[in-house]
């Protein structure tokens, strides 16, 4: 999907602290519609903490935020804006659910009672299914699944109440290491085929770069926001006193996988 100049998110000059802690300064950053952003930066530079202000899980201390133009007190549409955390999966193993169960509770907020609904929805629930690569595991107990597999579940769970946004923490944490790239392609088909909005967080800089059209690099402040092409161009130096460690920003400087084509 292309990205358009509808902005869905706007921070403008937010900090926040904890305590005596500030852990975002003065951020500004606006996040259009169409866009598959990766917000990177080293543990405990805020990437959480913001997200959290995002979601409107924590109170915004100074500066202001918009959601779809709307300041965020004010802005009541939550069904529009999809969250999956890097935790998701650490609820169910053992849980006795299918994968449709767990889909379909992202509608009716209950296992169970899918066995009521109406046929467009659980229309629905297999097209999300569909849409993360899973319709073959529709009817499997989501404790036989993967880390991965069960991720996508969760995706699709959000998925399927419709968002326009998703946002995503750390998606890849459970997922093994093999697998990594093709659950990047999934949520980059998402992007470009089911025009969703992915804005995902991770530390991740290396395989990020191939699949996301924007990136954001924050250590408390915001260091870069702008498109992959021009964050690949950055001088890898700047990056290293970035983050204070060596980093190779470029992921294809170590194994080829083909490139963008962009
Ligand atoms: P990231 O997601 O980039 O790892 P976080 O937003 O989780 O960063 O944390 C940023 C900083 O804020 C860290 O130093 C962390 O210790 C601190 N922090 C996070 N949550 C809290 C909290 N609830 N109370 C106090 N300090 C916190």
């Amino acid at each position: 999907m292309k990205e358009s100049n509808h902005p869905m998110i706007q921070m403008q000059d937010v900090s926040y602290r904890y305590e005596k802690e500030n852990v975002l300064e003065h951020i500004n950053m606006t996040i259009n519609e169409g866009v598959f952003l990766g917000i990177v930066g080293p543990n405990g530079s805020g990437k959480s903490t913001m997200l959290k202000l995002m979601l409107g899980l924590l109170k915004v201390q100074s500066g202001q935020i918009k959601l779809f133009g709307q300041e965020i007190g004010k802005f009541k549409d939550w069904q529009k804006i999809g969250f999956v955390s890097q935790k998701a999966n650490s609820f169910n193993t053992g849980f006795p659910a299918t994968v449709f169960e767990v889909v379909a509770s992202g509608l009716t907020k209950k296992i169970g009672l899918f066995k009521f609904m109406k046929k467009e929805d659980k229309q629905k629930v297999l097209e999300a299914i569909g849409s993360v690569g899973l319709i073959q595991f529709k009817n499997r107990n989501i404790g036989e699944l993967s880390g991965g597999q069960q991720q996508r579940v969760f995706i699709a769970r959000a998925l399927v109440s419709d968002p326009k946004l998703l946002i995503l923490d750390e998606p890849t944490v459970g997922v093994d290491a093999r697998h990594v790239l093709s659950f990047y392609g999934m949520l980059e088909n998402l992007n470009k085929e089911r025009g969703i909005t992915l804005l995902l967080v991770t530390h991740d800089i290396g395989t990020i770069s191939d699949k996301v059209t924007h990136v954001a690099c924050m250590n408390k402040s915001l260091h870069f926001h702008g498109e992959t092409a021009e964050f690949e161009n950055l001088d890898t130096n700047e990056m290293s006193a970035f983050y204070g460690h060596d980093v190779h920003i470029l992921s294809h400087e170590h194994h080829h996988h083909g490139g963008t084509g962009q």
